[in-house]
């Protein structure tokens, strides 16, 4: 049988994973989506899933600071808004479309930034979402082999 905590074979009436010391009653819990996403192999895709979001949560008060308090922009309370829901659809809901949109929304931002200002600037936004395109696509990839063959990534 397959230690469903670190993936490695192990003999069949084992009481213990060879490899982890993981006790085998574990094969007949599986690990729910959230205890999965707990499970120290996912360490660093959790890691990167939570920078891209705090990243957009820092460009949601920098938003906040720049247009709505000192230019007195309230229609940038819509781009908070956006910013602050598409961080909570990452970091919660581990969501690969608000990753995209957060990726295209980067990319407006940078493209309006440059020809009202003519600088290249607010590419944060854009590396968020590249961040959370390529840690969300990995979660449910590591989770749907996780469902298929019990494994953890390596
Ligand atoms: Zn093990």
């Amino acid at each position: 049988m397959r230690c469903l905590v670190c993936g490695a074979e192990i003999p069949d009436q084992a009481q213990f994973c060879t490899n982890c010391n993981a006790p085998t009653g574990y094969e007949n819990a599986p690990l729910s989506q959230s205890e999965f996403f707990k499970h120290p192999s996912m360490k660093k895709c959790k890691g990167s899933i939570t920078s891209a979001a705090i990243i957009l949560y820092a460009c949601a008060g920098l938003t906040l600071l720049l247009n709505v308090v000192l230019a007195q922009r309230v229609t940038a309370f819509l781009d908070i808004i956006l910013l602050i829901g598409l961080g909570i659809g990452i970091q919660l809901g581990k969501s690969r479309i608000c990753a995209v949109v957060a990726t295209v929304y980067g990319v407006i931002n940078v493209i309006v930034l440059f020809m009202m200002t003519g600088k290249f600037s607010g590419w944060w936004i854009l590396v968020a979402g590249i961040i959370a395109i390529t840690a969300t696509f990995q979660y449910h990839s590591a989770w749907k082999r996780y469902q298929n063959t019990g494994a953890f990534p390596n």
